[in-house]
């Protein structure tokens, strides 16, 4: 069997994946850090506040970890965004 033929590889990075997630144990983590700030930033700042705008401070921010940012750009490479 040919490493194409994997179909359980994270979407990002292609190492094995996480049963529950489309990503592997790392990037389901990043996901999950990602899902759970966003909560809190909307609870702390108001509901105005619009996805992109929290993915694009955390771009800029320098203590964002590469995980959380490889996720990020996932999310905005796909067409419809997080399923
Ligand atoms: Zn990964």
């Amino acid at each position: 069997m040919t490493v194409s033929q994997l179909v359980d590889e994270c979407h990002i990075c292609r190492r094995p994946r996480v049963s529950v997630s489309e990503f592997c144990s790392l990037h389901a983590e990043a996901m999950k850090n990602l899902e759970d700030g966003y909560e809190k930033w909307r609870t702390a700042f108001g509901q105005e506040i619009a996805r992109e705008d929290y993915f694009g401070y955390l771009l800029r921010l320098q203590e964002t970890g590469a995980a959380v940012k490889e996720v990020i750009g996932y999310i905005q490479r796909k067409p419809s965004g997080v399923a």
